[in-house]
């Protein structure tokens, strides 16, 4: 895997591309910065790897747009240690972008051929990642609670079962909304039984499946 100064280069023209379109947390944009999105990519499409648009991945799902991934990111706010639940591991970009924030990072993913794509990449990379393979909208109870929880698929529910699977002062990401559209939802527990929520703009996932998700 070659990382060449042409791809630094256009990484930091993205970078400066997702802090003009308002993404201000300094971690993240390091984040941007460092984390070689080529890696996630088919190598015959390494060239497109940092335009600001999602991309195929094969098995009908994406690799999320960095603007997206940016953004989910820093609603999290991460710090270094935390316990980072991610649903919709996918190409494993969005989790190496937590792993490099010094995050603990756990990753369900639902399609066993992007599961296994996905741990191979992130044992080649040596990457401290934890990928699991099954139903992500149920969360991960085993390993619970989590300081934030991000889900990368678009759901149609407010997702109580993922909530519960915060710690108090803990985050949850996920977009929710219906099949076309979605809005960016920030669940924070602030006490045990009251959670905040804000909404923060409009995004286009592929569906969340599963048993708190879309039908398959
Ligand atoms: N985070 C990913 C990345 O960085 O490439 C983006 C992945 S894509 C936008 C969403 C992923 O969520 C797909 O790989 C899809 O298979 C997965 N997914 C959908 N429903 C799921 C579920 N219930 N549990 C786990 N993964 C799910």
């Amino acid at each position: 895997m070659e990382d060449s100064f042409k791809h630094k280069g256009r990484r930091k023209r993205l970078m400066q591309e997702l802090k003009n379109k308002g993404i201000t947390d300094e971690h993240v944009l390091d984040a941007i910065l460092n984390v070689p999105r080529h890696f996630f990519f088919p190598k015959d499409f390494w060239d497109e790897a940092y335009e600001d648009k999602a991309f195929p991945i094969g098995s009908g799902q994406t690799i999320s747009q960095p603007y997206t991934v940016a953004c989910q990111t820093q609603l999290l706010g991460v710090c270094k240690g935390d316990a980072i639940l991610e649903v919709g591991t996918g190409s494993g970009y969005q989790a190496a972008i937590l792993a490099y924030m010094g995050a603990q990072v756990f990753t369900i993913e639902r399609v066993e051929e992007l599961f296994k794509r996905t741990t191979q990449l992130f044992s080649r990379l040596r990457l401290p990642v934890t990928c699991y393979l099954g139903d992500g909208s149920i969360g991960l109870p085993s390993k619970a609670p989590f300081d934030g929880i991000v889900v990368t698929a678009g759901g149609n529910s407010l997702a109580e079962q993922l909530k519960e699977q915060l710690k108090v002062g803990g985050r949850l990401v996920l977009p929710t909304g219906n099949r076309s559209i979605q809005k960016m939802v920030l669940i924070t527990r602030a006490v045990e039984n009251n959670y905040k929520r804000s909404e923060h703009g409009e995004f286009k996932f592929v569906p969340l499946l599963g048993k708190y998700g879309w039908e398959t």
